[in-house]
């Protein structure tokens, strides 16, 4: 006999902190509330998918947290000042403020058609009093210096745990900024403020004119709205050294230790293996590539993969999530026809209580592949054995609690994967929608007893006439007849 009480409690979360390596328990700061700040974009060109590929990620990890129970709130950062900018301004004869309107629409755009809803969005020029109080602070306390230029750096021999994050323990290696060489004391430091050069943007500061490095305003903006320790920092890898790694030394410096509980990073999506980034030309722009693939597909295709994992873009597998996507919208359209019009089950014999068994068994799979870091391979899985499942035996049953329960498994995936949210916010059929349905019943039947008479060329007839219609039938081997509609 199967007994409910055979269900298992779901597993721990357990994430991959970069700080360590090791696959550790998740445990927020705060019971029940989780802080999660990922770096943005530097808003200088088009978002493209190498972007979606980080944001995409965390998206799901957040919806992940929150399907468990936790309160998220996820800051995702603009960086609206920048060499880059400055120098596309140059280059386009344009404002640097006018670059930064365009690329920032274009990147919210993004966003709304993959569904991410970031909670809070800080643009660096709007916390610019901020970072002057944060670097007056270091200054303090001697870790940061200032040049005789008017720029402020950060002196990295004054935090001993530099090079924990990125692993990379020689000071031979964290050689950066070789352009501040000249002014700097180590030729590891990094800048906090960089003195104003004619033509550049700039604001008032105790050190003169000048604008902020790049790394200093995450520091500043994550602890400004997560307070001095929260939970999750994330970004793609390339971040880690040097962003992340100076971002902990500057704010460990000031605000002490830990700072961040778990560091989170993508993996690359990759063009034949070479990173998608704009200095290597090969980038695909979201705008581009949502002509081509519905935004679900693209999501579906992003969380086909570990987000640890590297991912290389090719047509085919956006193709293979295409296929999966029509799969799933099937079964989920399916199952919700049914659960809204199937008789309730009075009694589950052995057949239906074995059926029950593999569904939990499943949504459990993918719970599991979930808490292990977040695998969103393993769950997508689990979620297309389901689809199987349902279209082999538990469509053809018409049964109400194992519809539900199927449904149901649905409705957490998609919490999570968000693709399949106009299949189950559709409205409930019309009057007219529903006689179309019973008039369909109808001559599925009539068909049924064509064939019962043995009067195959009138029943095949009604097949290709319904076909004609967009209607498919399914003949399963217990002699049920389920039928489809499938024009658009
Ligand atoms: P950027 O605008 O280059 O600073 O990037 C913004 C965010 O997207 C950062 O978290 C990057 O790590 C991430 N990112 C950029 N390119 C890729 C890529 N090809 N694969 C994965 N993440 C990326
Ligand atoms: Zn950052």
């Amino acid at each position: 006999m199967y007994a409910l009480s055979e269900w298992r409690p779901l597993p721990e979360i357990r994430v991959r902190n970069t700080l360590g390596g090791r696959l550790e328990v998740f445990r927020p700061v705060s019971p029940g509330v989780v802080r999660m700040y990922v770096c943005g974009p530097t808003v200088y060109d088009y978002t493209h998918l190498g972007h979606a590929r980080t944001y995409v990620a965390f998206d799901a990890i957040k919806r992940y947290l929150a399907l468990r129970g936790y309160n998220v709130f996820h800051v995702q950062n603009i960086t609206d000042i920048d060499d880059k900018i400055i120098n596309r301004a140059r280059e386009e004869g344009r404002d640097w403020r006018e670059v930064v309107e365009t690329y920032t629409k274009d990147y919210m755009e993004a966003l709304e058609k993959l569904k991410i809803r970031v909670d809070l969005h800080p643009r660096v020029t709007q916390h610019i009093g901020e970072i002057i109080e944060f670097i007056e602070g270091l200054i303090e306390k001697g870790h940061a210096y200032v040049a005789p230029s008017g720029s402020v750096y950060f002196d990295v021999t004054t935090y001993p745990h530099y090079g924990e994050l990125s692993g990379v323990k020689d000071p031979q290696q964290w050689r950066q900024e070789e352009e501040f060489l000249k002014e700097k004391r180590h030729p590891f430091d990094f800048v906090l403020w960089r003195a104003w050069k004619p033509g550049e943007p700039y604001w008032e500061s105790p050190w003169g004119r000048g604008r902020p490095g790049w790394h200093i305003e995450c520091s500043v903006m994550s602890t400004r709205y997560l307070g001095r320790q929260f939970d999750i920092h994330g970004g793609g890898q390339d971040l880690i050294f040097p962003h992340h790694e100076n971002e902990r030394a500057q704010s460990e410096a000031l605000l002490g230790r830990p700072w961040v509980r778990y560091w989170l990073h993508t993996g690359y999506l990759t063009v034949r293996g070479e990173k998608m980034s704009k200095s290597l030309g090969n980038i695909v722009p979201l705008k581009d590539a949502f002509r081509r693939w519905r935004p679900e597909v693209i999501r579906l295709w992003l969380l086909s993969a570990h987000y640890r994992t590297q991912l290389d873009f090719n047509e085919d597998a956006l193709e293979q999530a295409e296929r999966n996507l029509e799969r799933l919208r099937q079964v989920a359209q399916d199952l919700k026809r049914l659960v809204e019009t199937a008789q309730p089950t009075y009694r589950l014999d052995e057949r239906r209580l074995r059926l029950l068994r593999e569904v939990e068994e499943l949504r459990y799979g993918f719970h599991e592949a979930m808490s292990n870091d977040f695998n969103t391979a393993g769950a997508l899985a689990a979620v297309l054995k389901l689809a199987k499942l349902v279209n082999a035996e538990i469509i053809p049953l018409e049964d109400y609690t194992l519809a539900l329960r199927a449904y149901k498994l649905l409705l957490e995936f998609n919490s999570v994967f968000a693709v399949l949210d106009d299949v189950i916010a559709a409205r409930p059929a019309t009057e007219a929608e529903k006689l179309v349905s019973e008039l369909v019943d109808l001559i599925v039947r009539i068909r049924r007893r064509h064939r019962e008479e043995r009067r195959y060329d009138i029943a095949d007839w009604i097949r290709s006439e319904l076909a004609r219609l967009g209607i498919r039938l399914l003949d399963y081997p217990d002699g049920r007849t389920v039928w489809r509609l499938e024009r658009k």
